[in-house]
């Protein structure tokens, strides 16, 4: 199965990209957490993600592109992967597009997760991240058993730079202008099922598995 998840920033996407590949045994792929993760390791790619992470801008297309190509590649996306985070532009689309064609295989569905912009800003700023293992946590809706500390690993749990209001504001506005497009281009596929997101993470995961269960 070959998914996309798309949606606003905090709309829940990489909390139900874990939740359908721990259930469906899928492959997930987060552009965001590949980003963290170079970053963290220092390399010149993940330094220079750095500088338009931090600001609230997407990191330009043919980076983004370039390491996409290379993890589709791998050998545990052959029976499929959740996408999460990306495509975030028509040119990123268009270049999965022509990617999965050379493969000779396409998109089963793309689930859009909607919300209103208000509980987006409560999500982003009460997410934590364990710096250790990226698990996701919320101060309020989904809090570690001990504050502060992962409850697989114990790692120290922190606030992304890019979670901070100013910055979200930002991120919203590119949203807006580059990855929204994405809508209307997977509608025009017929291949977008859009999902109410202002409901628990349980309550989204439920209509997740109608939507999957319908495909299969
Ligand atoms: P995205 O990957 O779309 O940016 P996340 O999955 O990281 O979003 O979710 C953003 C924050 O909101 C996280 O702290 C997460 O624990 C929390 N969250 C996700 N889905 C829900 C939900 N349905 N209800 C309440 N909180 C949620
Ligand atoms: P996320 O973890 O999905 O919220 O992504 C964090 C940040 O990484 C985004 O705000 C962008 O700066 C960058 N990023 C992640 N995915 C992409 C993408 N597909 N295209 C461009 N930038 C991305």
């Amino acid at each position: 199965m070959r998914i996309i998840l798309l949606g606003p920033p905090g709309a829940g996407k990489g909390t139900q990209a874990s939740n359908i590949a721990n259930e469906f045994h899928i492959t997930h792929i987060s552009t965001g957490e590949i980003f963290r993760k170079i970053q963290k390791e220092g390399t010149s790619l993940g330094l220079k993600a750095k500088e338009y992470i931090d600001k609230g801008l997407l990191v330009p297309d043919d980076l983004t592109v370039e390491i996409i190509d290379d993890r589709l590649d791998r050998k545990d996306c052959i029976e499929g992967f959740i996408l999460d985070g990306f495509p975030r532009t028509i040119i990123q689309a268009k270049a999965l597009d022509d990617k999965l064609k050379a493969k000779k295989i396409s998109l089963d569905l793309v689930i859009n997760i909607q919300l209103k912009n208000q509980l987006i800003i409560n999500r982003i700023t009460g997410r934590r991240i364990c710096e250790n293992c990226g698990e996701n946590y919320h101060t309020n809706f989904y809090p570690p058993k001990i504050e502060g500390k992962c409850d697989l690993c114990g790692g120290q749990l922190f606030q992304r730079k890019d979670d901070q209001e100013e910055t979200i504001k930002k991120r919203l506005e590119v949203y807006t202008n580059q990855t929204q497009p994405l809508i209307d281009y997977y509608k025009d596929k017929g291949i977008l099922h859009t999902i109410n997101g202002e409901q628990s993470i349980e309550g989204v995961f439920k209509d997740i598995k109608i939507i999957l269960q319908g495909v299969l």
